[in-house]
């Protein structure tokens, strides 16, 4: 009997609690959670694991195509005429060959949002692991006489630890000459230009439309979509897309910039508006 008292208090007490209401979750938090089944799919899927390694599979037989035409063109133009430009591929690098998803995951475990100083943690360790299916197209690019350029919009601070990371995984050219931060601007295409001044580019790779042309940043006509049928040879031509729901100029779109609280407030307006 002497046991049951303390027992019948605990219970009591814990029928108390449960019956106060859940503390509301902060803005931070709930758009951290809206972005968890991006993360995990990202993160853990098979269909993730299998959809990058099937368009490196796309990059690599279109290279390897527009490289026979490349030496077809040749023999069958006089040599004074030839580009003699080296050749290139240009890539992005987050989501793109290295892969972030760990830090998404601790971004929703721990209920926050993207923030550049846990960011910086995270690039400061150099332990991302390649995206699947990066390094055996960059490998094969770079046999196939392509100079490899990663233009990305990692800080400057973060140059020592993305050429880590990035050496450490055995990416050709991972070095200063072929690495290009953010140099105050998020828009790539003066880096881009920079490139194409000393190589021919051939290919490039990217999660981002943006990581193409500077173009896609505006979304106000159809989230964009006009802009792909406008471009779509161009695109299918000379650009590579990889997956990824996790963040992008595509969620800029509905939730914009500002604050959590803002951007939440965009996202219940949006999903007002567009309730079918
Ligand atoms: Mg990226």
């Amino acid at each position: 009997m002497k046991a049951t008292i303390p027992l019948l208090a605990s219970l009591a007490l814990i029928a108390c609690r449960s019956a106060q209401p859940a503390a509301a979750p902060t803005e931070v938090s709930s758009l951290s959670q809206q972005g968890a089944d991006a993360v995990l799919w990202q993160h853990t899927s098979a269909e993730a694991y299998w959809l990058y390694q099937q368009t490196y599979d796309l990059a690599t037989w279109r290279l390897e195509s527009m490289l026979a035409n490349l030496d077809e063109e040749k023999q069958m133009t006089d040599s004074t005429e030839w580009d003699r430009r080296p050749l290139a591929v240009i890539v992005d690098i987050d989501e793109t060959v290295l892969d972030n998803s760990p830090y998404q995951v601790s971004a929703i475990r721990d209920g926050r949002t993207f923030d550049q100083s846990t960011w910086r943690e995270w690039t400061d360790k150099a332990s991302a692991k390649a995206c699947p299916g990066a390094l055996e197209f960059l490998r094969f690019a770079r046999s196939s006489e392509c100079e490899v350029f990663y233009i990305t919009n990692r800080d400057v601070r973060e140059k020592a630890s993305t050429l880590k990371n990035l050496s450490d995984l055995g990416f050709p050219d991972a070095d200063e000459k072929h690495l290009l931060l953010m140099e105050g601007t998020s828009d790539k295409t003066e880096r881009r230009a920079r490139v194409r001044a000393t190589h021919n580019v051939v290919m490039l790779v990217g999660d981002q439309l943006r990581d193409f042309d500077e173009r896609f940043k505006d979304r106000n006509a159809d989230y964009g979509r006009g802009l792909v049928d406008h471009m779509m040879d161009t695109l299918s031509q000379c650009f590579i897309l990889l997956p990824n729901p996790m963040y992008g100029t595509w969620r800029d779109a509905v939730q914009g910039k500002g604050t959590d609280a803002e951007k939440l407030a965009r996202m219940k307006a949006w999903f007002a508006i567009n309730g079918y």
